[in-house]
């Protein structure tokens, strides 16, 4: 009741740190009495804000709770914070808790990702205009047929959270062994667009 009066008021709680547990109670209370979810826990609100931390700690359990309120935008946030979750984490309850919409949304948040990433790593590095050293043939192997190996072994273990870091490990090897300068080149600069267009790849639902 306490932290219904709260919700109701505006007041910030957080100085209480209620429990995931309490924190659900109150939504549910709050729906009770009638009074709307959406209003104390608008962006911005300390509500929201404190939901928003308690993600930080239990975000799969805090995504449920919200999306059971159909707390969109702060569904949205938290979502952010899934990607690196592996979704076999998911419980029976919670699945049921977020509603079949929105666990279709947190799938596809994955597989888009992962799916996008397969995609980005299928794009080979240009090449540059054939050399006395360096025509054609030689880019084919040395520069995309490298490429493409290292890119299928990316692809196994690509998932909606690939770090940065491992697409660096992968491919910065296979640039630096080029004899090349010019492949060389070709290779990093593919390898600089592929982290930019993976950073800025959805990663909310
Ligand atoms: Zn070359």
């Amino acid at each position: 009741m306490n932290l219904i009066l709260h919700a109701f008021y505006d007041y910030d709680p957080t100085n209480y740190r209620p429990t995931l547990d309490q924190l659900a109670n109150m939504l549910t209370g709050l729906n009770t009495y009638g009074l709307p979810v959406t209003e104390p826990v608008a962006p911005g609100k300390p509500l929201y804000n404190l939901l928003l931390s308690t993600a930080l700690s239990h975000p799969l359990d805090t995504y449920a709770l919200v999306c059971q309120h159909h707390l969109e935008s702060l569904a949205v946030e938290i979502s952010h914070h899934l990607i690196s979750i592996p979704l076999h984490n998911l419980s029976d309850e919670q699945c049921l808790s977020m509603g079949p919409v929105y666990l279709r949304r947190l799938v596809f948040l994955h597989l888009g990702r992962t799916e996008r990433l397969k995609k980005l790593l299928k794009d080979l590095p240009d090449g540059h205009p054939p050399t006395r050293q360096c025509d054609a043939v030689d880019q084919k192997r040395d520069l995309k047929g490298a490429w493409e190996a290292a890119a299928a072994t990316l692809a196994w273990e690509a998932n909606a959270n690939t770090p940065v870091s491992l697409i660096q490990s992968t491919f910065l090897p296979v640039a630096d062994r080029l004899t090349c300068s010019e492949c060389r080149t070709s290779a990093k600069e593919r390898i600089r667009k592929l982290i930019v267009d993976w950073t800025t790849v959805k990663s909310t639902i």
